[in-house]
């Protein structure tokens, strides 16, 4: 127990770390120079990101209803988007305007999908999900539907909610030793249909470089599948999670969530003791994303 206390606050931290490292400069074009190595220190000024606020509200939810609520999610976000909502994504704004109109959690997801006429597939959902693999680390049957139902009332899209599926189930696999990519592989394939595109991307995450990736390709940034293959890209390294997660940070693109996705994966892979203290000093609120973490994991 005290080894997956350690990862599953870890994984909170990692998150907020990975989001936080690349803030202000988000959505660049070129690798950063001279390359990130410390949060900004105002950051512990400013409100949380939208990666980690929305993940928070997620990890508040899944502690209070014991699985994901469409509804009291929605509401939370919904909030969010009114106190302050900094980094609040395209698709999540259109279904949180649809939220605000009466409709039902997952009908507006569907709804802002279809609009799209199928084609949107950000990263909202996966930058938030690591929280289900929390509160589900020892049940995979309630993880598969917590990561859909807590992705497809933004993110409808099949390869959204998938995705989110791959990296909860990395997160959970990661808290007991064991190998965060097979168990995302495996949790996707016994879906009754795999999207193809995000099994080949996850698959061949071994054989690649962060090069490889389409992180700054105007059709990768901001794409849940460049994004969760990002992440799984990361947790395959050998390096320390420092190195790691700046090289991801540092491939620039979207990289507030991509670091997001790929500090969660790797602090749930590491440990507390992996993430810089310099680092740590920087997250504001740093007890709250600790003390919710360890609810989900005792629950
Ligand atoms: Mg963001």
């Amino acid at each position: 127990m005290p080894d997956l206390l350690y990862r599953a606050r870890a994984t909170m931290l990692g998150l907020a770390a990975g989001n936080m490292l690349d803030l202000p400069a988000e959505f660049e074009l070129v690798p950063h120079e001279p390359p990130i190595t410390d949060i900004d220190a105002a950051e512990l000024r400013r409100p949380w990101d939208d990666d980690l606020a929305q993940a928070f509200d997620l990890a508040e939810s899944l502690a209070r209803h014991r699985r994901a609520d469409p509804r009291d999610l929605a509401a939370r976000l919904t909030r969010w988007s009114r106190a302050n909502g900094r980094g609040l994504g395209n698709q999540t704004a259109k279904a949180i305007a649809l939220f605000e109109k009466g409709f039902a959690p997952l009908d507006a997801g569907r709804m802002v999908w279809e609009q799209s006429v199928g084609r949107a597939a950000g990263n909202g959902g996966v930058m938030r999900v690591a929280p289900v693999g929390l509160a589900f680390h020892d049940d995979p049957a309630a993880l598969a539907r917590a990561a859909l139902d807590a992705t497809a009332i933004t993110h409808f899209d099949p390869r959204c909610t998938q995705g989110a599926l791959a990296v909860a189930a990395g997160v959970a696999a990661l808290l007991h030793g064991e190998n965060a990519l097979a168990a995302a592989l495996a949790a996707i394939r016994a879906l009754p249909r795999p999207e193809a595109e995000l099994v080949d991307a996850l698959a061949s995450v071994p054989r690649k470089s962060l090069d490889d990736l389409p992180i700054r390709a105007a059709n990768g940034i901001g794409y849940t599948v460049t994004c969760t293959a990002a992440g799984f890209w990361a947790v395959e390294q050998k390096g320390p999670l420092e190195e790691v997660l700046l090289a991801v940070v540092n491939a620039a693109g979207d990289a507030d969530t991509n670091g997001a996705v790929a500090g969660a994966l790797l602090g749930a892979r590491h440990g507390i003791e992996a993430i810089p203290e310099r680092w740590l000093e920087r997250i504001r609120d740093r007890g709250k994303l600790e003390a919710v973490a360890l609810k989900l994991v005792k629950r």
